[in-house]
């Protein structure tokens, strides 16, 4: 684009350095800046007519590519669409037209079939559909700003239940093991106290070998014979008592019955089933999507 200094179009600087912006033109197609006076000259030539002037203002903010995209053939760099052809529905250069759209039958310059045209009815149609992409797009993000919202107050309560979930869990295995714990030291008692329990027999069995020793020794026969027959008594008293405290604390099955409390936990979690009401979330947004694209 032409860096503004002076007027580049018609008088080679002989008006002057330019002293008021809203005074400069650019014509879009002679690609120069023009002073008020060379834009009066400029519209005086009848071949010119149809060139584009704008405020040199607006050169900036003009779509000015986009204008250029639109005009320049596409197969031709640097030719300027100036034909239409309704058989193919596509615009093209003068090259194009020899070459490709000499014999169709709906082949014609674009100068012509744009008079003919609605252009404030097309304009207007296009100008409604940019409108109707706008609502779309807007009602989408509506849609997903709602979403966004539910999603941000339903998350602390998410996160609570599983927390409030998890904290259920920990107390339910912390019971386990508390259970466990208190089993473990019973059994543990019990064992120590049947030892205990061994060895007061043991030395009851010590003092009685002494005993029938010195009443032996010390008394007649027929009262060694009823002491005799009195520990005799006692040995039979001793033997049932004894069967009794063989039973052994049985770990195998201690094992069995905490392995069994682990794995019936388990199952309680893998089981757990949450029922939860419907969210407050809009249905999804996919869907809109979706529709929203056809
Ligand atoms: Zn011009
Ligand atoms: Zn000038
Ligand atoms: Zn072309
Ligand atoms: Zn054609």
């Amino acid at each position: 684009m032409a860096f503004l200094k002076s007027c580049s179009c018609f008088c080679t600087n002989s008006h002057g350095d330019i002293d008021s912006s809203n005074k400069v033109y650019f014509c879009l197609d002679c690609d120069s800046t023009m002073c008020n006076s060379c834009k009066t000259a400029h519209e005086r030539i009848a071949t010119l007519t149809t060139h584009s002037l704008i405020n040199y203002e607006e050169m900036n903010s003009f779509p000015t590519t986009l204008l250029m995209q639109a005009i320049e053939c596409h197969q031709h760099h640097g030719e300027n669409r100036e034909f239409y052809c309704s058989d193919h529905c596509i615009s093209f250069c003068f090259t194009c037209f020899l070459q490709d759209h000499r014999k169709c039958e709906h082949s014609e310059r674009i100068d012509k079939i744009a008079n003919d045209l609605n252009t404030s009815v097309r304009l207007e149609e296009i100008i409604n559909r940019i409108e109707k992409q706008q609502i779309t797009l807007k009602t989408m993000h509506d849609h997903k700003h709602s979403n966004l919202q539910a999603l941000k107050e339903e998350r602390p309560k998410l996160e609570e239940e599983m927390s409030a979930f998890i904290e259920k869990i920990s107390s339910h295995v912390l019971s386990v093991i508390d259970e466990t714990g208190k089993l473990l030291n019973t059994e543990i008692n019990a064992l120590e106290e049947d030892m205990q329990d061994i060895e007061r027999n043991i030395e009851n069995l010590e003092r009685q070998k002494k005993d029938i020793n010195k009443v032996s020794t010390a008394c007649s026969y027929s009262k060694t014979f009823l002491f005799l027959r009195e520990t005799e008594n006692m040995l039979s008293q001793n033997e049932e008592k004894f069967n009794n405290m063989k039973s052994d604390c049985n770990l195998v099955k201690l094992i069995v019955y905490v392995s069994d409390n682990m794995e019936t936990l388990l199952k309680k979690i893998t089981n757990v089933t949450i029922n939860r009401t419907p969210m407050n979330i809009p249905s999804s947004s996919n869907a809109m999507i979706q529709s929203a694209a056809k």
